[in-house]
């Protein structure tokens, strides 16, 4: 085992990515303490499917309270800050759009001034979304591209982004923003459309469900791994220098590919789902996909693997853990 011996603060500990994040950087023996909202109702199963639960130091934190950060800067004394926690439905947003935007902005506020006025040193890390681009005139995307979002989460993490960069500039703070593009595993949620097709996949199979409902499925996203993904967070706090880093496979799949993978992967046939109009967002990005070159040549970040891969992994991953 490598001989670090850093503490990381993580939030969203308890989402996907913080559950990854966690087991990388236990393994190369970090000090990790994860902040959640509640302790009565932290939902610790994802870092339990993992086995890390018990080699995690949880906290109970209000983000939204400036007070609660910085006791926690000052009990931990923190070498890294992986702040992950988010509302981070794109569809969800809809429905709250003003919790959205004043949680996934105001959060990463308060945070880099905990920074800044308790030990700048703190280096930050950032999760900004893809969807912030929103409908951009060429692809592939790249960090400097303009931002036009068209969800409340799109507006909340394009406000968080530009947070981040002013903290960087005007302050001199260690704080860098991953752009990251869809990606996914077996601890996704199961409201999330790729392991919402894996999950209602299977209750057709078992005959426990008639058809999937979907939105609008001809629409195209850039899908990687949670996993892998995770891995370069941590290389952007390791450079000499801060930046924004998107964070992409480079190809983008379209949604109805997935479906049709999925069924015939797991042995359901191709017609037992319905698009439902109900289900289609009030605005929608068409296509999208990242160059990641900076990371692949600042941070020799070298990811090559294929979604359909990818998938196969995960349905594999969820049916061994039913059998
Ligand atoms: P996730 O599984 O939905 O996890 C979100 C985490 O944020 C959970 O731990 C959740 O805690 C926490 N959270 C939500 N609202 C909160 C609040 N009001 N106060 C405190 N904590 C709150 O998301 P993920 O896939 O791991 O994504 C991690 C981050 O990357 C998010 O910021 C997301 O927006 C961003 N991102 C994700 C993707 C992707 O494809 N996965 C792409 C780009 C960016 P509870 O368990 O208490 O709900």
């Amino acid at each position: 085992m490598p001989a670090i011996n850093k503490t990381a603060i993580i939030t969203g500990i308890t989402g996907q990515d913080g559950a990854y994040l966690a087991q990388y950087l236990l393994g190369l023996n970090y000090s990790v303490v994860g902040l959640t909202r509640s302790y009565s109702s932290a939902g610790l199963s994802k870092l339990m499917k993992l086995g890390i639960d018990t080699q995690i130091q949880l906290e109970e934190c209000d983000l939204m309270d400036y007070s609660s950060i910085i006791r926690i800067l000052q009990k931990y004394k923190p070498d890294e800050f992986y702040n992950l926690a988010a509302q981070s439905s794109v569809a969800a947003s809809f429905n709250q759009p003003i919790g959205t935007i004043q949680f996934n902005s105001i959060s990463v506020l308060n945070i880099l001034e905990a920074i800044r006025s308790s030990n700048s040193d703190i280096r930050f890390y950032q999760a900004s979304s893809s969807e912030m681009f929103g409908r951009v005139p060429e692809l592939p995307i790249r960090e400097d591209n303009v931002l036009n979002p068209v969800s409340p989460y799109a507006i909340s993490k394009a406000t968080a982004h530009w947070i981040v960069r002013n903290y960087r500039e005007a302050y001199g703070i260690f704080a860098c923003s991953g752009i990251l593009f869809n990606h996914e595993s077996s601890l996704r949620d199961d409201t999330f459309f790729v392991k919402k097709v894996i999950e209602s996949a299977r209750k057709i199979k078992a005959g426990k469900m008639d058809m999937l409902h979907v939105g609008n499925i001809m629409i195209k996203r850039d899908f990687g791994s949670s996993k892998e993904y995770v891995k370069v967070m941590h290389a952007m706090l390791q450079h000499f220098q801060p930046d924004d880093y998107i964070v992409a496979s480079g190809k983008s799949v379209l949604l109805k590919d997935i479906i049709d993978f999925v069924f015939n992967y797991i042995g359901v046939p191709a017609d037992r789902y319905i698009v439902d109009e109900k289900l289609f967002r009030p605005s929608e990005i068409i296509d999208l996909y990242g160059d990641s070159s900076r990371a692949r040549i600042k941070l020799g970040w070298d990811y090559k693997l294929d979604f359909f891969d990818v998938l196969t992994d995960i349905i594999d991953e969820i049916e061994s853990a039913n059998d």
